[in-house]
Order: structure tokens, then sequence, then C-alpha cells
């Protein structure tokens, strides 16, 4: 396995439009996207099938949420196992706008956990509130999130996990954080992964940083140690996202 490959994933939301999401497609399709950059875009789970038919073949397809078990009385929900055969390779779990509806710790690494067992690869979100950063205690946020991910995960399920440090400060705000508060925080990351899951596992695995990340802004944070990526919202939406794809080189 080629050593912390850069990764973008795109997290379009609840956007889109029949139409709209065809525009995307064609649009990622006719994008030079350097192949040292891996990429996923996650759209809304009714367009999942439709991209997944028409995107190119370079480019995976996530969902932006799992649910914690398999086919059943879940009304309203989505199965890893229906994704998996839809093609789907990926998931996005623990994102701010989920844990903010209701979504504890638990819960998400359950989700996570059954997705990996089911074959699905996740990225793994975690993030603090501005409170919490501008009181210092990022880290007492963060570490749980972390923990409650590693107290369920194998060492070799850390192989198919990516991290997306998600300040919640900088979602949808236009506030990115600078290089240098992403890296301390990607840094401690990566630290406290080794405490709890081993040196391996904390040398080996991507940390995406998410939260308004552009085309002017990705490649001062990608120049960083401990920046292996982006979790791309709003630019997901534009052309801007092959800049961010390509940011790298
Ligand atoms: C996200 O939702 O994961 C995200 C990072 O959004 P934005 O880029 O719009 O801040």
């Amino acid at each position: 396995v080629e050593a912390r490959k850069f990764f973008v994933g795109g997290n379009w939301k609840c956007n889109g439009s029949v139409s709209q999401v065809n525009d995307l497609v064609s649009m990622l399709n006719q994008s030079t996207l350097t192949t040292d950059t891996e990429v996923v875009v996650c759209p809304s789970q009714v367009y999942v099938q439709g991209v997944k038919e028409k995107l190119r073949g370079d480019v995976s397809v996530g969902s932006q949420d799992v649910w914690t078990k398999g086919n059943g009385a879940f009304t309203g929900e989505t199965s890893a196992d229906m994704l998996k055969d839809m093609g789907v390779e990926w998931a996005v779990v623990g994102h701010s706008e989920r844990r903010g509806k209701g979504e504890a710790d638990a819960e998400v690494a359950a989700k996570a956990k059954y997705a990996l067992d089911k074959g699905l690869k996740v990225i793994a979100c975690c993030g603090e509130p501005l409170e919490a950063r501008e009181a210092g205690t990022t880290n007492d946020f963060v570490f749980p999130q972390i923990k409650a991910y590693a107290d369920v995960f194998s060492k070799e399920d850390w192989d198919n996990v990516v991290i997306a440090y998600e300040p919640i400060w900088a979602i949808g705000t236009g506030l990115t954080a600078t290089p240098e508060q992403a890296q301390d925080t990607h840094a401690d990351l990566r630290k406290y992964l080794g405490e709890i899951a081993g040196a391996d596992v904390a040398e080996n695995t991507r940390i995406l940083y998410g939260g308004s990340a552009t085309g002017a802004t990705a490649g001062g944070l990608s120049a960083k140690p401990d920046i292996d990526g982006f979790l791309v919202g709003g630019a997901s939406l534009k052309p801007e996202f092959a800049d961010i794809v390509n940011c790298n080189g």
C-alpha cells in the first residue's frame, strides 16, 4: 500500500437536482485529475445510483451516512449492504451535521464498524465547536470521538479508514482553519492515534482537513506534513474541486 496517498472527498450534502447532478458528473468526467490523489464524491442517497452509472471509473462514490445495521424494518435508513450492492466504496460517518441531530460517538462508531465489516471503506469524521477551540480544549473534545472509533476498530480495519478532522466553526462558514491551526491538531491527533491504536496505524492513516477548503486555500494546507487531503463541502460543487484534487503537485 502506498503510504498516505493524498485523498480528496467531495461531500455534496443535501444539494442538487437530476440536471445539476448530471452537470457535476460531466464536469468531473471532463476534468484533469491527477492520479496522485484518491478522489471520492458523496452525492445524496437518491442520486448515488445515477452517479455511480455515469461517473468516470477512477473517481469513487461514497455515501454521506450509513445505517448501523443491515436490511430490515428501519424506515428511512440506508444499509451498508445496499451501498455495497450498488458499487459504492466509501461511507462518511459522524459528520457534524449528523452529530448535531443527536448521533453520539458510540452510534457513529457502530455505523463505521458495520460498514467496514461489510467491505465499505470509511471516512470517519471528528471536530470541535467554536467554544472548544476558543477555550483551548480542542483535543479534549476531539480525542473521545477518535477513541470511540478505536474502541471498535481492529488493526486491519484501520487500513480502510481515513479520518476527517473538521472543526465545526470552519464548516460552511468561509472561516478556513489556518494551515498552522490544522497542522497542530492533525499532529496531535496522529500522536494520540499512536497511543491508542499503535504506531503503524498513526503513521499510515490519512487525516483529512475539512472546513471551507477552497482551491485558493488547499495548497497552503496540503503543504503541512500531517494534512493528507481534504473533505470538501461547498467547493465540491464547483469546478475548483479539481484544483483541490490537483493542489498537492
Ligand atoms: C463538509 O461538510 O464536510 C465541509 C467541509 O463543508 P465546507 O467545505 O462547505 O465547509
